[in-house]
């Protein structure tokens, strides 16, 4: 829809008139939502250990299908609210776990590893209209969350400006970049609850209520049928969602179990604890990559 309103505006600026937004404007009205959706694991219904989500457990190829599925049921949500593209960003490990022709066959489907600092968010520029996260588990620290961790099993806290993040967070402010918001995140309580606190505005999906070791988890039917609704309810009421936005420059705080190279710019301020500042926020992600 942005890409259809620019076009327009270029149309209008060659044409030498000027742009006026007219609600029955035909290519509008036929451009819908571009929609994207970054998935992870340890959030999906049902799964509570490791083995489940790395791709050498005996669990792993039941618990792919169901991420999988999950991602689905988000598309189909994406597509009912008038989504007309919707890209699926595989975002866990090696990030190879949706398996292909079991996806919705609207989307298209980003996989694999690079070292681009996008990392989850690789794909998404400033054409799309909305972002979900599907998948997510609690930062590092949250005693209770499945599987909280923060990007590497190392980090024990990431903060920028003062602000600690799990990694929708940092991956929501990648979006903010872009003017894209946030406007849904499935995982458990945890992560639920942790970004209701940082961007206030957005619709949350309670997988399970993660007990540390333990959950006490939704049907995966029921979790689905909740991601494909309030996925659809919230694409509908779109303008509710800002896109999270921090003020530069960027000060990443790094507390680490294990020290690695320093990252050139970035000072070591404590045992275990490195600060790097940037005007540049993927500049900060590089950082982070290379001493998480
Ligand atoms: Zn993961």
């Amino acid at each position: 829809m942005k890409g259809a309103i620019r076009a327009l505006m270029l149309l209008a600026a060659v044409m030498g008139c000027q742009y006026q937004p007219a609600e029955d404007s035909a290519a509008v009205a036929e451009d819908g939502l571009k929609v994207f959706i970054s998935v992870d694991m340890e959030g999906i219904a049902g799964v509570i250990t490791g083995n489940e989500v790395s791709s050498s457990g005996s669990e792993y190829q039941y618990f792919r299908e169901l991420t999988t599925m999950e991602a689905s049921a988000a598309v189909e949500g994406a597509l009912a609210a008038g989504a007309t593209e919707v890209v699926v960003r595989d975002g866990h490990g090696a990030k190879n776990n949706i398996i292909p022709h079991l996806l919705h066959r609207e989307a298209k489907l980003l996989r694999g590893v690079t070292d681009r600092p996008e990392n989850m968010m690789l794909g998404l520029d400033e054409t799309f209209d909305a972002v979900i996260f599907i998948g997510y588990h609690a930062k590092a620290g949250t005693e209770e969350g499945i599987l909280a961790h923060t990007s590497s099993g190392n980090v024990i806290d990431l903060s920028v400006n003062g602000v600690s993040f799990p990694e929708a967070g940092y991956n929501a402010v990648i979006a903010g970049l872009h003017d894209v918001p946030v406007a849904l995140v499935a995982g458990d309580n945890w992560i639920c609850e942790q970004v209701t606190d940082l961007f206030g505005e957005v619709v949350t999906v309670e997988t399970k209520v993660g007990m540390n070791v333990a959950a006490l988890g939704l049907h995966p039917e029921v979790v689905r049928e909740m991601i494909r609704d309030s996925t659809e309810a919230a694409l509908r009421d779109l303008s509710r969602f800002e896109p999270y936005r921090m003020e530069p420059p960027y000060t990443m705080v790094l507390k680490v179990r294990r020290e690695g190279e320093l990252y050139p710019g970035a000072e070591k301020t404590g045992e275990g604890e490195f600060t790097f500042t940037s005007t540049d926020f993927l500049e900060v992600m590089n950082a982070f990559n290379a001493m998480k």
